[in-house]
């Protein structure tokens, strides 16, 4: 018997590089053949064989409220009937971008874009043009998407320059980036004290959600606004992830920290590709065509994007929508903990909101480096149990986890319950 998602894949390898249009859905990570899926629904998706499986990655994020939830689907389908685009303004724009700012009082401006890529490129280049500097900080095991000054490692020599973490990205981009250990401020501290009136900007994740979750330091948020404050540099806190995710007021307001520029993507769009970089009015005039930093996009603000983003985001305001989001990762890292520890596995877990961390580890990590040090082999092993129990992991040992308002408390328990099985055995 032939398994079809085996055959759609082996199909995809003959025209499509990898057999996947974004890397980490090869399941490279944690080996197999990666699911073909079909539909979802609610908490649930379907691979390409019909079987069922509980979902806690949420398309990488945006399914906060579930798969199909009929007012977003709804939304779009009147929005599709009226036009799919026009690159002209539409009132859904004028809409959601005066609900972004009403939502998030960091932000006095903002402009939609297609993808979080774009949204940390363009506010990179922003506060670029803003303060007339070049360099920009980020930090390592924060990813801001794939653009070039983005792939970029610590290098080995100069603290300073940071070097291509991917083919194809020049060095002299690249040089142009320096890579600080998250958690770290005190490396702050030293980077600002030598070369502060270089940089233009700091990125970050506040909560970092791409090397698995790492949450971060008070003390560290804290330094990173005190000291670009002083040094004239732009606070880009990038919430792509964390946005909606950690809470209506996303990171910034969970760990009330005041960012210059913000970026958002993911939960913003409902699904579809809808994403924004907001902030400082000062800051934002300097776009074109008020100013002469150059940004623009044929399909940004598309209408059926809006409205899938629009009708999400009326629902996570719903009274309770994230306390119930809150219990259900709760309960999700307690039970996965008590279950592996039951049987003297070594693990821990946490939850930030609606987005949590599975490690196999004694500790919490703070750091990149702490994240490495995980038993990567055994989370691998986990993840093909589970996916054998209808459980739909991450499939790396490197990412985030997700929950929706459509998951159960049934469904959470079921969950903890495949997992007890999975580590009675182990
Ligand atoms: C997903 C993500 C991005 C990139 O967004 P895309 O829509 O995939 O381009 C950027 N920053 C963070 C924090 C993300 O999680």
């Amino acid at each position: 018997m032939t398994n079809h998602n085996q055959q759609l894949f082996d199909a995809s390898l003959k025209v499509i590089p990898g057999g996947v249009n974004s890397p980490v859905r090869a399941f490279r990570s944690v080996g197999g053949t990666p699911l073909f899926f079909q539909r979802g629904q609610g908490a649930y998706v379907w691979d390409a064989e019909g079987k069922r499986y509980t979902d806690y990655v949420g398309s990488w994020g945006p399914m906060i409220v579930g798969h199909c939830h009929p007012e977003v689907v709804k939304a779009v389908q009147d929005a599709a009937a009226k036009g799919l685009g026009f690159g002209a303004p539409t009132e859904g724009e004028l809409e959601i971008a005066e609900l972004l700012c009403k939502l998030l009082p960091s932000l006095e401006m903002v402009r939609l874009v297609s993808s979080g890529t774009e949204a940390t490129m363009s506010a990179i280049r922003l506060a670029r043009g803003f303060t007339g500097r070049s360099r920009i900080v980020k930090f390592e095991g924060c990813y801001h998407g794939h653009s070039d000054g983005l792939l970029v490692k610590a290098g080995s020599g100069a603290l300073t320059f940071g070097q291509p973490s991917s083919s194809g990205v020049p060095a002299e981009i690249a040089a142009l980036t320096t890579v600080l250990d998250y958690n770290d401020a005190e490396g702050l501290e030293r980077a600002f004290a030598e070369f502060g009136h270089e940089i233009a900007a700091v990125i970050v994740e506040p909560v970092a959600g791409n090397m698995n979750l790492v949450a971060p330091h008070p003390a560290f948020l804290q330094a990173l606004r005190k000291l670009c404050t002083q040094h004239g540099s732009v606070l880009i806190l990038d919430e792509v992830m964390t946005g909606f995710r950690v809470g209506l007021q996303g990171a910034q307001g969970h760990y009330h920290i005041q960012p210059d520029l913000v970026t958002l993507g993911k939960v913003m769009g409902g699904g579809l590709p809808a994403a924004a970089f907001g902030g400082r009015r000062d800051i934002m005039q300097c776009l074109a065509p008020l100013g002469s930093v150059y940004q623009a996009g044929t399909l940004s603000g598309n209408p059926l994007a809006v409205a899938a983003g629009l009708a999400t985001l009326k629902l996570v305001q719903a009274p309770g929508f994230y306390e119930h989001l809150i219990e259900l990762a709760t309960e999700l890292t307690i039970g996965l903990t008590i279950a592996a520890r039951k049987h003297g596995v070594p693990f821990c877990a946490q939850s930030v909101g609606g987005m949590f961390g599975l490690y196999f580890s004694n500790n919490l990590p703070t750091s990149y480096q702490e994240v490495m040090s995980c038993d990567k082999l055994s989370f691998n092993r986990f993840f093909h149990a589970m996916l054998e129990h209808g459980v739909y992991l991450a499939p790396s040992a490197y990412e985030a986890g997700f929950v929706s308002a459509a998951h159960t408390v049934a469904d959470i328990e079921a969950t903890i319950a495949a997992a007890d099985k999975v580590f009675t055995n182990w």
